[in-house]
């Protein structure tokens, strides 16, 4: 497994100043989980073949630990790649397919028979092909094609890196569930280093430990899953990540008061006067609905008056739509809480982020 840096790679498909991935320098450690998650578009695949090398970048330095790998061929760094859509040898049992990516090694990285045979075996017992191991893959289903190109990317212990891309569009929802939850495990068990590209959220959260952001080109945050929760640093972020995402909202600062259509809102500490656009955002999960009227016990006065537009059941809570004057709001509501008459939110202090032109006002600083 490898570390891998990247200094200040870039990419443009016609050579010019339209940028498909912007300059980007960061350093992913050696075992890491990595997911690249965004919008259709972003970058995310242009970035994962500038690391398999299926694409040379047009600026910039890539390495695997020390090695500068910029100028080297697929073939040559030691990656293995699971793509979108399955690809299997037809005409070769399951068992084979496995095999295949082992006994190709030449030289000095040649396997002996009894190696590849255990690493097969295990990689059949991981994704639990079992039943499946002597069937040729000519006829199998997509999903069990799928985990079969899954097994072919894990036999390998040798590589730098797993490379997936969209791995999981052709599995059935139910499976999908299953396969991320064994691939998670099978990081622990093995420590390889994985990156994963994905456009799902619920596949990056529940994949990686690192889930890198991407927008237009650009990372636009790299973080743990609860830190992307906590601390979006990009108002997109905040939006993409969530479900619902984060309600931003328009406000004007005034000390430690946001005033957010001439209603105020108290803030956990006094910001200095900044310039461009300011936006307070708050996850429907910190807004708390009160109220009066519809037997709430709330007390009246308390937070911004707001119109419910709408109600949706999803199990385990409801989420309630809200118009504050122009602005529409998600507010997360207990299973049992009444909605109130006239309903008012109040947000949790503790949780509110301050954005100045999109990105989160930070606090590190004082
Ligand atoms: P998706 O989730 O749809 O696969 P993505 O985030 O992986 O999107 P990329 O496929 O990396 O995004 O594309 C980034 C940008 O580069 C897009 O604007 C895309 O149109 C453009 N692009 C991608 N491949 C090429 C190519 N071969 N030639 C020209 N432009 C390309």
């Amino acid at each position: 497994m490898a570390k891998i840096t990247l200094n200040n790679i870039a990419h443009s498909y016609d050579g010019g100043a339209n940028y498909a991935l912007k300059p980007l320098s960061h350093a992913w450690h050696d075992g890491g989980a990595y997911a690249l998650l965004g919008p259709s578009g972003c970058g995310k695949t242009t970035l994962l073949n500038v690391i398999s090398g299926l694409l040379q970048p047009s600026e910039g330095q890539l390495f695997f630990d020390d090695v500068d790998v910029s100028a080297l061929p697929t073939e040559r760094r030691n990656i293995a790649q699971v793509f979108q859509f399955p690809v299997l040898y037809d005409t070769m049992t399951v068992a084979e397919n496995l095999a295949f990516p082992l006994r190709n090694r030449r030289g000095t990285d040649k396997l002996a028979a009894a190696d590849i045979q255990q690493r097969v075996q295990q990689a059949i017992t991981l994704l639990g092909l079992e039943v499946l191991a002597n069937r040729k893959a000519r006829g199998l289903s997509a999903d069990d094609k799928q985990k079969i190109s899954l097994g072919r990317g894990l036999v390998r212990t040798d590589v730098n890196a797993i490379l997936f891309d969209e791995p999981l569009t052709v599995i059935d929802p139910h499976l999908k569930w299953q396969l991320r939850t064994q691939l998670k495990q099978i990081h622990r068990q093995f420590g390889h280093t994985m990156i994963y590209v994905t456009h799902d959220q619920t596949e990056a959260l529940t994949f990686a430990d690192k889930v890198v952001v991407m927008l237009a080109g650009e990372v636009v945050q790299m973080g743990t899953p609860q830190e992307l929760f906590d601390a979006p640093r990009h108002t997109f972020v905040g939006r993409f990540i969530g479900s619902p995402g984060m309600n931003i909202l328009p406000c004007e600062l005034q000390g430690a008061e946001a005033i957010i259509d001439g209603y105020a809102v108290a803030l956990a500490r006094e910001y200095p006067a900044l310039a461009g656009v300011i936006e307070l955002g708050i996850r429907p999960e910190f807004v708390r609905l009160a109220g009066t009227g519809g037997d709430t016990g709330a007390q009246s006065g308390e937070g911004l008056p707001v119109q419910i537009v709408g109600v949706e059941d999803v199990g385990r809570h409801r989420i309630a739509r809200a118009r504050l004057h122009s602005h529409t709001l998600d507010i997360i509501v207990p299973e049992h809480q009444p909605i109130p008459a006239q309903p008012r939110v109040v947000f949790d202090q503790s949780r509110i982020c301050i954005y100045q032109n999109s990105q989160l006002v930070s606090w590190e600083d004082d």
